[in-house]
């Protein structure tokens, strides 16, 4: 199940990657959290990115090809994948069918209106990486406290709702060829994602076994809220 996730800010697509992560035990490879890592490591990555990242430009496409290469290379990657943030120009799609076969790209389509009613309740756990929302589910069990570790969570600064909408508009200038590439090679798959993940997940479930993109066995029962 090799996937590619693509969503403008507040699609949900960090809440769509975890329930597949953990339902089928595949990884999540998003190229977001790997430059933040980075980053806050301070590692040679860290500051090449970091330059492109905090001025919210696009970082170099041979960087992030590089970068996607390396992770795709990693043994836990049989069983599937899940990409997030990658591809995001049409350079990085040609070049990501020379690495890999993808089987589906997975457009979750939302409004701006509700992208910007998610973002600006959106938190994220520092230490793991779990994404929750204090309006919406997932809603953290314990008051702005990760579920499983227990660590303060935080909002991202580009949540920011005044700053949503230009992510938003941005998103789709910059995202268009690729989603117009994977609709010329029949890879697309669009989903109504201002509607909530339980409608949504079971029928993009079907689809996904339906065309013979979704195989695995569950490896965990994971709950819908
Ligand atoms: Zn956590």
């Amino acid at each position: 199940m090799r996937i590619v996730l693509i969503g403008a800010p507040g699609a949900g697509k960090g809440v769509y990657a975890q329930y597949f992560r953990e339902k089928y035990c595949i990884p999540h490879i998003s190229t977001g959290d790997i430059f933040r890592e980075e980053i806050a490591k301070g590692t040679e990555l860290g500051l090449r990115v970091k330059q492109y990242v905090e001025r919210g430009l696009l970082v170099p496409d041979e960087i992030v090809i590089n970068i996607v290469k390396e992770k795709l290379k990693q043994p836990n990657m049989q069983r599937g994948f899940i990409l997030d943030g990658f591809p995001r120009t049409l350079v990085q799609a040609k070049a990501l069918d020379e690495i890999t076969r993808i089987d589906i790209a997975i457009h979750l389509l939302v409004s701006e209106e509700v992208a910007v009613k998610r973002l600006s309740g959106r938190r994220v756990c520092p230490k793991c990486g779990r994404v929750y929302n204090i309006y919406y589910e997932p809603k953290p069990r314990e008051d702005e406290k990760c579920d499983y570790d227990g660590v303060q969570l935080i909002q991202r600064q580009d949540d920011n709702p005044e700053v949503v909408k230009q992510r938003y508009r941005v998103f789709y200038e910059t995202l268009t060829p690729v989603l117009e590439y994977y609709t010329s090679t029949r890879r697309l798959l669009e989903v109504n994602a201002d509607k909530s993940l339980s409608e949504i997940l079971p029928l993009l479930e079907k689809i996904l076994v339906d065309i013979g993109v979704l195989k695995l066995n569950p490896c965990k029962d994971v709950k819908i809220d």
